[in-house]
C-alpha cells in the first residue's frame, strides 16, 4: 500500500515540431535559443528530480509501466486514427492535430504514457496502493478520439478509466480536470455517459477557445454528468478553495464514485506563461487535501492524480512536491521558496469576495 509514482525517463525523450512558444516558426517568429513549446520535458524530469533531491521519493513507492496495449487503445480511440498515428511516428514524426507535433517513436512514447495512467488506475481500484501519481508525458486531456489537440496526443485518463472499467475494477468514476485549460478531451469522451462525471476547473476564455461553457452539461443519458466552471483570469488561492467547496466536492459526494481521477495540471499557478490565474503550490496542496477527503468519505480513499499542463519549470516542480507531500502524508518537504512573492499577489478581500459570488451564480444558474 501507500502512494504509487509512476514515471518513466523515456517519456522525458518525447519531442515537439519547430515552435517557438506556442507560435509555429516561419513569418516574423524568430526561433529561440532554447526553443520548442511550452510542453518541454524539464517541468517533468525536475519534479522527478526534486523528490529525490529532498528524500521524497524514499516514501513513495516508485515504478514504470508497461505500455498501453492496442486493444486498451481502441476502448477510445479509433483504429484509423492509430494506424495514421503510427505510420507517421515510423516516418519520423510531424504534426497530427492542433499543436500536437511529435518525434520519431512518439507513437510509442505516447503508449508508455497512457500506460503509466493505466497502472496507476489499475493499482489503486484493485486496492493494491492507497492513491498514486502517474507523470504521463505526453499529457492527454485535450485529445478527443480522432483529434489530438493542445500537445495532447492520446486521451490517458479515458484510456485508463476504460481498461479499470473493462477489468470491472471500477464502475462510477470522477474525472476532476484542474488544469487551467479546459478538459475538452475528457468532456467530448463522455459527453453521452452518466457512468463518468466530468468536471473541469478553467480559466474562461483560455486554450480551446471554442469549449468550456457554463451551459455545457452532457447530452441524453449525460445530461447532468458534466461540469464546466469557467473561473475568471485572475482566480487565485481563495477562488480555487471556494470553487471546490462550493461546487466540486458536493458533486463528487453526490455521485458517490468507485474511484476519483484528477486531471493535474499545474498551470493555474501564478507564474505560468500560458494562463492568468494566481494559484500556488499551497493551493495544489490544498486541492489535494479536498480529494483525500472526500475520497475517504466516498470511496475507501481511492484517487489518482495524473499529470497534464504546467509550464513553469522552475515553479512546478514545487508544486508537484507539494500535492505529492499530502498524497503521501510525508516527511520530506519541499517549502515553496515563491511563497512570498506570489502571496503578496493575491487579489485583495473585496475581489476575493466578489469572485467567490460569481462562482456562487454560475452554480446557481446550472442547478449545482
Ligand atoms: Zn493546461
Amino acid at each position: 500500500m501507500g502512494t504509487g509514482f509512476f514515471w518513466d525517463e523515456r517519456t522525458f525523450w518525447h519531442a515537439g515540431g519547430d515552435y517557438a512558444f506556442t507560435l509555429p516558426l516561419g513569418g516574423l517568429v524568430q526561433p529561440q535559443a532554447a526553443g520548442g513549446l511550452p510542453e518541454s520535458p524539464e517541468t517533468k524530469r525536475r519534479l522527478r528530480n526534486l523528490i529525490e533531491v529532498t528524500g521524497l521519493a524514499a516514501e513513495l513507492d516508485m515504478r514504470t509501466a508497461d505500455p498501453a496495449k492496442t486493444e486498451d487503445l481502441l476502448r477510445v480511440h479509433p483504429q484509423s486514427y492509430l494506424t495514421k498515428f503510427k505510420e507517421m511516428s515510423d516516418a519520423g514524426g510531424g504534426e497530427l492535430g492542433y499543436h500536437a507535433p511529435f518525434g520519431q517513436g512518439g507513437y510509442e512514447i505516447a503508449q508508455l504514457s497512457a500506460g503509466l495512467s493505466i497502472a496507476a488506475v489499475n493499482a489503486v481500484s484493485s486496492g493494491t496502493l492507497d492513491n498514486a501519481y502517474a507523470l504521463s508525458r505526453p499529457p492527454g486531456h485535450h485529445c478527443l478520439p480522432d483529434l489530438p489537440n493542445g500537445f495532447c496526443l492520446l486521451a490517458n485518463i479515458a484510456i485508463a478509466v476504460e481498461a479499470a472499467q473493462a477489468k470491472g475494477l471500477a464502475r462510477r468514476v470522477v474525472i476532476l480536470d484542474w488544469d487551467v485549460h479546459h478538459g475538452n478531451g475528457s468532456e467530448a469522451i463522455y459527453y453521452d455517459r452518466d457512468d463518468v462525471l466530468t468536471i473541469s476547473l478553467h480559466q474562461d476564455g483560455n486554450y480551446p477557445l471554442d469549449t468550456g461553457g457554463l451551459s455545457d452539461r452532457g447530452r441524453g443519458a449525460g445530461v447532468g454528468f458534466n461540469l464546466n466552471l469557467p473561473l475568471p483570469a485572475g482566480s487565485g488561492h481563495a477562488a480555487y478553495l471556494h470553487a471546490m467547496e462550493r461546487v466540486v466536492l458536493p458533486q463528487i459526494e453526490a455521485f458517490d464514485p468507485d474511484i476519483i481521477i484528477v486531471a493535474c495540471g499545474y498551470d493555474a499557478a501564478c507564474s505560468d506563461p500560458l494562463s492568468s490565474m494566481l494559484a500556488t503550490a499551497e493551493t495544489f496542496a490544498a486541492m489535494t487535501r479536498a480529494i483525500k477527503e472526500i475520497a475517504a468519505k466516498t470511496c475507501e480513499g481511492k484517487f489518482v492524480l495524473v499529470h497534464e499542463g504546467g509550464y513553469s519549470e522552475v515553479y512546478v516542480p514545487f508544486c508537484g512536491h507539494a500535492v505529492l507531500e499530502v498524497m503521501a502524508d510525508a516527511v520530506a518537504s519541499a517549502p515553496d521558496p515563491m511563497k512570498k512573492g506570489f502571496d503578496n499577489r493575491q487579489p485583495n478581500a473585496r475581489i476575493v469576495s466578489f469572485q467567490k459570488e460569481y462562482i456562487n451564480e454560475m452554480a446557481e444558474s446550472i442547478g449545482v
